[in-house]
């Protein structure tokens, strides 16, 4: 099966290998990585090192905190808010879907929000531009990736105010500038690892100054201090994404995988627009994902039938969201150019 699900997804299959050895045996000492000590030097080590890649691979200064959490990203829409904004504070958004309106929603709860641009009278099918990010906004908070509509920031808000980023599915697949965010967050389950665990990478200097009383749990200061074990954190999730990283070190790092990403999205995108019987549901390229590809056929009435072909051919998990209808293919880090070309050739028969 070629598995093109928006998330949990595809994860490489070196990784698959090693994860399951880990659940036999972790490293020959006979017992299973679900079974130590979240304080044992084995995991110690795994969580040294999954750090050590989040600051190598996106080159992430110690003027950051690196986080690995539960919750999801889910969480993170208000967990963002409480540690960053005062009742008087106002914090910009960017609806371009939605888990932006998701965020919006939790943020009201903690601060003022002020939504910048938004695409949603046209079903988010782009990223809104030509917006002015006005003054006096405590940070601008984006989704990069839309993983249900299919749209990405090609661009960032052009602001000097801090961004506040839910990358949950395009983390690690491109190059980004650090230094323009305040805090970015991801669920690991669509690049990186298996569902349980969340990525949190933030900038220090802007914590400690709400006047809130935070619970332990939930004060990312406790966290940093705690270097992610203030409690027990999800040790197998954390474990894989470490896996995961290393892969991604090995396959040349995020500007490889931007390329290798780059050259997937060309090749669907490409025969999304030749071919008459698709369409894509965002028109504008410059709006157009590089991880979820979203698109119709163009016949209502073909749609049974190329699912059954996709799915002879062993492409699993195209079904689009229910709230844009089609098909979606996700084609994360970790798909393989030729499981792309699997796809686009079904398409071409088809
Ligand atoms: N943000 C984005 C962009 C997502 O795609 C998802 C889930 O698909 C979420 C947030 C929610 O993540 P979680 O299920 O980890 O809370």
């Amino acid at each position: 099966k070629i598995n093109f699900s928006a998330g949990p997804a595809i994860l490489p299959a070196s990784v698959l290998q090693q994860a399951s050895a880990a659940v036999a045996d972790l490293d020959g000492s006979g017992l299973s990585i679900l079974e130590i000590s979240h304080r044992s030097a084995a995991f110690d080590a795994a969580l040294t090192e999954a750090e050590a890649l989040v600051r190598e691979l996106l080159s992430v200064g110690d003027d950051y905190g690196v986080l690995f959490l539960s919750g999801g990203a889910s969480t993170q829409f208000f967990y963002t808010a409480m540690n960053l904004l005062n009742p008087d504070e106002t914090a910009g958004f960017l609806d371009t879907g939605a888990w932006s309106a998701k965020a919006i929603k939790e943020t009201k709860l903690f601060g003022k929000v002020n939504v910048i641009a938004s695409s949603k009278a046209s079903n988010y099918d782009h990223i809104p531009t030509g917006y002015t990010v006005p003054d006096g906004l405590k940070y601008v908070h984006v989704t990069s990736n839309n993983t249900i509509f299919g749209t990405q920031f090609k661009e960032w808000p052009e602001t000097t105010t801090p961004l506040v980023a839910d990358m949950s599915s395009d983390i690690f697949s491109r190059k980004i500038p650090l230094e323009k965010f305040a805090v970015i967050y991801a669920g690991a389950q669509k690049n990186l690892g298996p569902a349980g665990v969340t990525l949190v990478i933030v900038r220090k200097d802007l914590l400690g100054t709400v006047q809130r009383e935070l619970p332990s749990m939930l004060d990312y200061r406790v966290h940093i201090a705690k270097s992610s074990t203030f409690n027990t954190p999800p040790v197998y999730p954390i474990y894989v994404m470490m896996l995961t990283l290393r892969w991604i070190k090995e396959q040349g790092g995020v500007a490889a995988m931007e390329k290798h990403n780059e050259r997937k999205a060309k090749l669907l995108y490409d025969e999304i627009d030749r071919n008459p019987k698709f369409s894509g549901t965002v028109a504008n390229p410059f709006s157009r994902s590089l991880m979820n590809v979203t698109f119709v056929c163009t016949d209502e009435s073909d749609t049974d039938r190329f699912k059954e072909a996709a799915a002879a051919a062993g492409c699993d998990g195209i079904v689009g969201h229910r709230s844009v209808g089609g098909f979606r293919a996700s084609i994360y880090n970790s798909m393989p150019y030729e499981g792309v070309e699997t796809l686009v050739n079904v398409m071409k028969a088809f």
